[in-house]
């Protein structure tokens, strides 16, 4: 593959500065977990300097092991009831208008966890009405009704809300990327959550683990077939020897051609490129 070796200059960790400090503090004060730092996010210098950052719910210990994840795996601990209300106030502390929510997956509960992405919802709603609400949910395996209408339950009538869940990569390659997944159940989550009258999806892919064009384009298809709106495409980085190599480097001119082929395609929010995370710059 051409460009599998050394990092390419438009790869870049970002550096912290501005508001760094206190985003930090307002994490880590209340003992939370952001999935910046679990997953080794590297625009964390940029994103935390602007005083935003996507809260991880649900502890910091996943029952998977996607090849591609930093997050730890293990037997997680009793579930934190307090964690909803400590997100609140660290999300009314940092002072933000839009937050993104993410979890690890959590198969050994009975609501994949979905209980406490509502709570969440509804102890941010009554700090601030109107505030701007992004999930990045777990497929929610075995339990995706339920766990939809828990979360649509916390919602008053007129609030609104973005339902991520990441695709991730391409069919073909799950079995060695994202083990315990399924490309259909996750099409299924999407399209269900999209059913909802106040819900707008969106969906993720990290590029460069070998997949070809083709078949990235196949996948926004049957993500615009099942009314996924927003898209975000990035480069995998690879977090620690011990995850999948990266393949290719993904040249920024071949982002800005899928980006013009999702835009095609009816995606209404595009962000297509290296550094590019399904919540970076989530609130634009
Ligand atoms: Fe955190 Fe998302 Fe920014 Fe990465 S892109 S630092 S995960 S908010
Ligand atoms: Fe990471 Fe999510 Fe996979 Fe868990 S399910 S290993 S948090 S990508």
């Amino acid at each position: 593959t051409p460009n599998a070796g050394r990092m390419p200059s438009w790869i870049r960790q970002s550096l912290g500065g501005g508001a760094y400090g206190s985003t930090a503090d307002a994490v880590h004060g209340p003992g939370l977990h952001t999935v910046c730092e679990e997953a080794r996010c590297p625009n964390q210098g940029e994103c935390w300097s602007r005083g935003t950052a996507t809260f991880m719910l649900l502890g910091d210990t996943c029952t998977r092991a996607c090849g591609f994840c930093a997050v730890k795996t293990g037997r997680p601990p009793l579930t934190d009831t307090g964690e909803p209300a400590r997100v609140a106030e660290a999300v009314q502390r940092l002072g933000l208008d839009y937050v993104v929510l993410t979890s690890v997956n959590r198969d050994d509960l009975d609501d994949g966890g979905a209980g406490i992405f509502a709570d969440t919802c509804r102890e941010l709603l009554a700090r601030r009405s109107g505030i701007g609400l992004e999930l990045l949910t777990p497929d929610f395996r075995g339990c995706q009704e339920p766990a939809i209408e828990r979360v649509m339950a916390a919602l008053g009538p007129d609030d609104r809300l973005v339902w991520g869940h990441n695709v991730e990569t391409v069919p073909s390659l799950y079995r060695s990327v994202r083990k315990g997944a399924k490309y259909e159940r996750s099409l299924r989550l999407l399209e269900q959550a999209g059913k909802k009258e106040r819900v707008q999806t969106k969906s993720a892919l990290m590029l460069g683990l070998g997949e070809t064009f083709d078949e990235v384009l196949e996948v926004m298809r049957d993500l615009r077939a099942i009314g996924v709106q927003r898209l975000a495409l990035g480069q995998y980085l690879r977090p620690t020897r011990y995850h999948l190599p990266v393949r290719e480097y993904v040249h920024p001119d071949t982002f800005a051609v899928y980006e013009a082929e999702a835009k095609d395609l009816g995606f209404d929010w595009v962000k297509a490129g290296a550094m590019v995370r399904s919540s970076y710059h989530a609130e634009e």
